[in-house]
């Protein structure tokens, strides 16, 4: 008989290591407090408009390929890439900037910046050769420990590590003259849970990810695509999904998780467990760990929480792309508040996707379907958003005053997603939307590991654990847990 695998969770993390364990022969059922699979990558329907509920866009598309070739399968959705990347209007200016790969294009975007295409060569060759020298020494790695983690860190080259202590502010600095660069170079460290002024500057390999290596890519049809193409191949191989099932604790036997239970008291046994829940969530709150209890997490770096507005518009809005940034012009001041302040921001910066623009599917004729993402504190911050109208009404405002077309009269359908829903939604800590930073305190060894420290049966997969946050990071941790199960328990018994 094959073994068991339980999963808690049926996030992109999740769905990539049931297809990876799956083909290998295990036996694999998945647990899901939510009624559909997915998690962050999720669906909206609603008024005739369809949304993706979280991410819109991925780097690094060859992992995608890699997870499906390396099972003999084919790519079950058709992946398209962004060109150009995104637009960024910042405000007060007369021009939308818009962001291309070909670094001619690009300097012609950025003219006021002297020598740009010369500049920007020499940046993103820095900040590749970051990328290369790191990619399988930190990224694509299991570490057992902290020593087998600073041995390897010990083997990236030295020219490196004054890009350590410097941010990625000061880098920009150093290479651009024009704010506008500098500012839009940087809006990368956001991802990471992070301003540009402290993130460090080897960071600058996320620009490099964007704007040379692989670009940006979405999906026809809509992100939900990855979910929907995934589920049939799981469900031919006999996975099992049980929806609306929390877990809420666990049965420990010998050293090992002998069952999960859930909120109905029922227990789920296996002989392997991966959490795809948030693995420093899941170690303070399920199994009790003193190290991971609310007031430690509370002291950690979390990546900011969203504020989503999915907006069904009568009419077609000339004066906007696909994806697209609106920014203030206050960038410093903004960053150095964002994470912590305790009110809505006044001048919100927000992104804005058309999906409609490219998936007419999505929206009736004639219509448009916005998605606005406004990132903002975390709940230990701002706990309260019944303010959450206001702040939708201001940056409808805004937009409808920046691409010159009035939205707010020609609103059919409006859903807003505060903070609090997505923490209830899918159990996101203090509702931090990419889950744990990535300081160089948080990451590698320094990060919740994917194999549990105490149960030997135990692994965790998703944003929080290795390697971390992102669509195309997670199908990364899907193989290096996959690797660590193998490694223990071989592949079929
Ligand atoms: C608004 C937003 C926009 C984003 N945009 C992008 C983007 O454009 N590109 C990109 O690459 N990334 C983006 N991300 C990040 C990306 O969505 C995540 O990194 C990725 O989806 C995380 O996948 P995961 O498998 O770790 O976890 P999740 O998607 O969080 O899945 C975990 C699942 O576990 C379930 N669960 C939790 N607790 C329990 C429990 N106790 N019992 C049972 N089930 C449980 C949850 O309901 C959830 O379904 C975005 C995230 C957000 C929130």
């Amino acid at each position: 008989m094959s073994k068991k695998v339980l999963i808690v969770g049926a996030g992109l993390g999740s769905l990539a290591t049931a297809l990876r364990l799956s083909h290998l022969g295990y036996q694999v059922e998945v647990l899901e407090r939510y009624h559909r699979p997915g998690g962050r990558l999720n669906l909206l329907q609603k008024d005739g408009f369809t949304f993706d509920v979280g991410p819109s866009f991925f780097s690094m598309s060859y992992e995608f390929r890699e997870l499906f070739e390396s099972q003999g399968l084919e790519v079950p959705f058709t992946i398209r890439e962004l060109d150009p990347l995104y637009t960024v209007n910042i405000a007060g200016r007369d021009k939308v900037y818009r962001m291309f790969k070909d670094l001619k294009k690009l300097a012609q975007e950025f003219s006021d910046e002297p020598n740009f295409e010369e500049k920007a060569k020499r940046y993103l060759k820095a900040a590749g050769t970051i990328f290369h020298d790191t990619e399988y020494k930190v990224v694509k790695r299991n570490f057992n420990g902290m020593v087998p983690y600073l041995a390897s860190l010990a083997t990236v080259p030295l020219k490196h590590l004054p890009k350590m202590f410097r941010s990625m502010w000061a880098e920009l600095e150093r290479n651009f003259e024009t704010e506008d660069v500098k500012v839009i170079f940087s809006l990368v460290s956001f991802f990471l849970g992070a301003t540009p002024f402290d993130t460090p500057a080897v960071y600058s390999l996320l620009n490099y990810t964007e704007l040379q290596h692989d670009g940006y890519w979405n999906v026809e049809g809509g992100m939900y695509k990855i979910v929907e193409g995934i589920m049939p191949i799981l469900e031919q191989r006999g996975v099992r999904f049980h929806y609306n099932t929390e877990v809420t604790g666990v049965e420990l036997k010998d050293g090992k998780l002998h069952a999960v239970v859930d909120s109905e008291g029922k227990g789920w046994t296996a002989d392997v467990f991966v959490c795809n829940a948030d693995a420093a969530w899941f170690r303070g709150a399920i199994l009790n760990r003193k190290a991971y209890r609310e007031e430690k997490l509370d002291k950690l770096d979390w990546t900011l929480a969203p504020f989503t507005i999915y907006l069904g518009v009568k009419g077609k809005i000339d004066g906007i792309a696909h994806h697209n940034y609106f920014l203030g012009n206050n960038f410093k001041a903004y960053a150095d508040m964002i994470f912590k302040t305790s009110v809505a921001p006044e001048k919100p910066y927000y992104y804005v996707n058309v999906a409609s623009k490219s998936n007419p599917g999505c929206a009736p004729e004639g219509c448009e379907n916005l998605f606005i993402l406004c990132p903002v504190p975390d709940l230990r911050h701002k706990p309260d958003w019944s303010d959450a109208e206001k702040l939708t009404d201001d940056i409808i405002a805004d937009l409808s005053a920046r691409v010159g077309f009035d939205i707010t009269n020609n609103i059919i359908s409006k859903t807003i997603y505060t903070p609090v829903d997505w923490m209830r939604m899918f159990n996101l800590y203090k509702g931090s939307g990419l889950g744990l930073a990535h300081g160089m305190n948080q990451i590698g060894a320094f990060r919740p590991s994917n194999k549990d420290e105490q149960l030997s049966n135990l692994y965790y997969v998703g944003a929080s654990t290795i390697p971390g946050t992102g669509l195309p990071i997670v199908v990364i941790g899907s193989k290096l847990v996959t690797e660590r199960i193998t490694h223990e328990h071989g592949t079929v018994s």
